[in-house]
């Protein structure tokens, strides 16, 4: 392949962990694939040393200050690269035309306006930002149409469905998909009890067993919301509805997740944790691509193991499949509701066991109603923040007079 004929690629959430990881990909195979432009918030030592290491021609930086900084850094190193700041700036690169693919690995709906720039602007976007989907699914994926984007999922998952899934069609319609079965790790609290869980810290919830990931992923993994969020993520992307939406739980995340099909087969799709398969194989398909991850030795595993969920104790899946049975703007209150949860948790003033009461109490405050515009999404994401914060400013008391 000629230099020419390389794909420029757009990283949105570059200092991140799938930022980082998607890097990695991209710096094995310099000959397929040419970085245009990264974007993140405010890490300018990261992103000093990614525009060091790849020469983007663009970056944006959502922290005006940050944008200044590495405006002044990448000059005094005399490196000639456009600095954007803010969402604007965001949105910018994901439209630019010097890239076909991006990649959007913002965490949570700060993520969602760029994406959908990438979608306007008709890319090839590689979805790892589920919570862009959750809050504005329909409106979402009729944009993705109406541009001509392409959306393949880079979340493990979904992924690993898209690849299970049937891509030749079948002359008579009918592929025979019986449903989509998502597996979960179970967090490091699988086995807990309640009231163990009560005394969950940040830096428990933090430590995921099997897969290394920021921080608000790796606590909605701990309290399965992240297994509800990809539940809804699932619905969006493969058009299937709730009820054929099944999770089990598999404690060695080695099955990343398996299609039912109607004559009983189940197909699966395997591979070690490690989040630069699915990134290798979005970015390359049809073809394949090396990743850096090692092979799979089953016969070095041992045992795997599937469990049914256990919803009472990780209310947190229960919730997001009611808001996605509800419709509308609820998932888009469930998502907001969760990251002020999730900050709050992290910042010790909220308890592990309290996240889905919090969310639950922000989804009955109001009726959400219909999603018919991005307008309605974002007011929808906004109110559920207030409410939020307030029900967490009140939390000590409500406890104190509950214990
Ligand atoms: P992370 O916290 O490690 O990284 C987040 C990235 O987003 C950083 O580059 C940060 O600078 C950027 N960012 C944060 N706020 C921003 C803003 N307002 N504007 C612009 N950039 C902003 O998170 P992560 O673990 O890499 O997860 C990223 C996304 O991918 C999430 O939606 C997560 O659910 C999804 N995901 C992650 C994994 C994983 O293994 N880490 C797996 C599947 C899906
Ligand atoms: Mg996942």
């Amino acid at each position: 392949m000629t230099a020419q004929l390389r794909v420029g690629v757009c990283v949105l959430g570059a200092t991140g962990s799938i930022g980082r990881s998607t890097l990695d990909v991209l710096r094995r195979h310099p000959e397929r694939w040419r970085v245009e432009s990264l974007g993140a918030q405010r890490d300018v030592a990261a992103m000093l040393a990614a525009c060091d290491e790849f020469r983007p021609r663009l970056v944006a930086m959502a922290d005006e200050q940050a944008a200044h900084e590495l405006a002044c850094a990448l000059a005094s190193k005399g490196l000639e690269i456009k600095v954007l700041a803010g969402e604007s700036g965001m949105c910018t690169i994901a439209a630019d035309q010097a890239s076909g693919i991006v990649v959007a690995a913002i965490v949570g709906a700060a993520g969602l306006a760029s994406a959908l720039a990438a979608a306007r602007a008709g890319k090839r976007i590689l979805l790892a930002n589920k919570e862009a989907l959750v809050m504005s699914g329909a409106l979402f994926m009729h944009e993705v149409a109406e541009h001509g984007a392409s959306l393949i999922p880079l979340d493990s998952e979904h992924n690993a469905l898209f690849q299970c899934m049937p891509h030749l069609a079948a002359p008579k319609g009918d592929a025979g998909v019986e449903s989509l079965i998502l597996t979960a790790s179970g967090g490091p609290f699988l086995d807990w009890s309640a009231e163990r869980l009560q005394e969950v810290t940040p830096e428990q919830a933090c430590a995921h067993p099997n897969w290394s990931m920021g921080k608000k992923i790796s606590v909605d993994s701990a309290s399965l919301m992240n297994k509800g969020l990809e539940v809804i993520e699932a619905f969006w992307l493969f058009a299937m509805p709730l009820q054929r939406i099944k999770v089990v739980v598999h404690p060695q995340s080695i099955v990343h997740s398996m299609v039912a099909y109607s004559d009983g087969s189940v197909l699966a799709q395997l591979g070690l944790p490690d989040m630069r398969t699915p990134i290798a194989h979005a970015l390359a398909w049809p073809e394949r691509v090396t990743s850096g991850v090692g092979a799979l030795d089953l016969t070095m595993l041992g045992d795997l193991r599937f469990v049914a969920p256990d919803m009472q104790r990780f209310p947190c899946l229960r919730l997001a499949y009611a808001a996605l049975d509800e419709g509308g703007l609820a998932p888009a209150a469930l998502n907001a509701a969760n990251e002020v949860a999730v900050d709050a948790f992290l910042q010790g003033v909220l308890g592990f066991v309290q996240i889905p009461q919090l969310i639950e109490a922000v989804l009955d405050a109001v009726p959400w109603g219909e999603a018919h515009n991005l307008q309605q999404v974002f007011a929808a994401d906004a109110q559920a923040r207030t409410l939020a914060r307030e029900l967490v400013q009140d939390w000590p008391a409500t406890r104190e007079q509950g214990s």
